[in-house]
């Protein structure tokens, strides 16, 4: 017979970008019994689901539905429906995420103009009204809510009235932000908008929820050839969500009941408390991280609660800090993405992860971590700081 080698994953405090902590709960219904895709019982679930997200969405959209696979789906899901050949897309990108949906849609044969802001702050929405004059005819803008690289929170409202009233669809990224700050789809005016379940919504990486306005919904029924990608085909993807109920995709049936589990512990912890609670402990350990001595990244207006990017002291090392962090304490955190490499890190407060036992604990690990680099980090001013926030 031959060896099997036991797998014993860690416990992790998941500090990092994402994943963040799953629910117990979550993950307890992931291991309920399967049932197939169009078992009567699990279209119930998927209903369900169709209405907890529009809640957790705030929106009216009937298409509100969950794409197989990561985040990335629902991006992916996202650009390559609404953007056909020749489409002219103005895309606000300030960090790695925005520059992924210039990517796909420019695989999708769009022509894109790219609205650049400095990595941490947000698109400056003048620029965005300047890129859409200029153009002429655009048909989608492009932002991203929570930029998950630099910690910056992008307004969403002057760049939906700017789109609007050039005749143009909004379609806005909250794989970082549902859930954890508030997201408004239908006040803000957004047409198209994707999440993750890994992020604030705190289950396993594998599905991602996807919203799409009437408006935008006239505009993927209306194209003249297909989308270029099948799997993630929006409409053959509600002709399995709705009514219809085709066969389009055998659905990843555990991820959709952790998904189910998910959004239903949002809804009883209520959407505004958990706002709440995601503010509380991000501004605790932003003020923390200050008191400590360090610089935070973001633009102290635009900063986000469930990520923060920490500028790295000079003479520390990235690697060492965050091998300490995990192998002393079980914490990961992110390192720096793209231009931020090397330069910051990334800490994540995301659903579970919010906790204020996991602010003091990582402010008192961090802080010993960087003496030992010899930063001369005040942990005791730190601690104090995020004490009083938090109490
Ligand atoms: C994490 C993230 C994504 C991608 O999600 P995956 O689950 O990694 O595929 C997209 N956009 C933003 C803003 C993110 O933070």
């Amino acid at each position: 017979m031959p060896e099997t080698a036991a797998f014993n994953p860690p416990e992790r405090i998941l500090m990092g970008p994402g994943p963040s902590g799953a629910n117990p709960r979550v993950v307890r219904a992931m291991g309920a019994p399967l049932v197939g895709h169009l078992d009567p019982e699990f279209l119930k679930i998927m209903d369900s689901i169709r209405v907890m997200l529009r809640q957790v969405f705030r929106t009216q959209n009937e298409v509100s539905l969950a794409t197989p696979g990561t985040g990335t789906s629902g991006m992916e899901a996202a650009v390559m429906n609404l953007v056909q050949p020749g489409d002219k897309v103005v895309a606000g990108v300030c960090g790695y995420f925005g520059d992924r949906i210039v990517q796909m849609a420019e695989r999708a044969g769009g022509v894109v103009t790219r609205v650049n802001a400095p990595w941490g702050s947000p698109v400056d929405a003048g620029d965005i009204e300047k890129a859409v004059k200029a153009t002429g005819n655009v048909k989608l803008v492009t932002v991203v809510h929570a930029e998950t690289s630099t910690g910056v929170r992008q307004p969403i409202e002057p760049i939906s009235k700017i789109a609007h009233d050039n005749g143009a669809l909004l379609l806005v990224d909250c794989v970082t932000s549902l859930g954890g700050v508030p997201v408004e789809i239908d006040a803000w005016g957004a047409d198209a908008a994707y999440s993750g379940t890994q992020k604030c919504l705190s289950a396993p990486p594998g599905v991602a929820p996807v919203t799409i306005s009437p408006r935008a919904w006239d505009a993927i029924r209306a194209r003249e050839v297909p989308s270029n990608t099948w799997y993630l085909d929006l409409q053959l993807l509600e002709s399995y969500w709705d009514s219809r109920r085709a066969y389009h995709h055998t659905a990843p049936i555990s991820m959709i009941y952790a998904l189910h589990e998910a959004l239903a512990l949002v809804l009883e912890e209520g959407l505004e408390n958990r706002w709440a609670r995601h503010e509380k402990h991000g501004r605790a350990l932003q003020g923390g991280l200050e008191a400590m001595g360090l610089a935070l990244h973001a633009d102290a207006a635009y900063r986000l609660p469930v990520l923060t990017t920490v500028r790295i002291p000079e003479g520390v090392n990235d690697m060492e800090v965050r091998g300490a962090l995990l192998k002393r304490h079980g914490i990961e955190v992110g390192g720096g993405l793209g231009d931020l490499r090397g330069k910051v890190w990334r800490v994540g407060l995301m659903g579970e992860s919010s906790t204020p036992g996991n602010v003091l604990l990582f402010l008192s690990a961090l802080g010993r971590i960087l003496r030992e680099q010899g930063f001369k980090a005040d942990i005791r001013g730190a601690q104090r700081e995020a004490a009083t926030q938090l109490s």
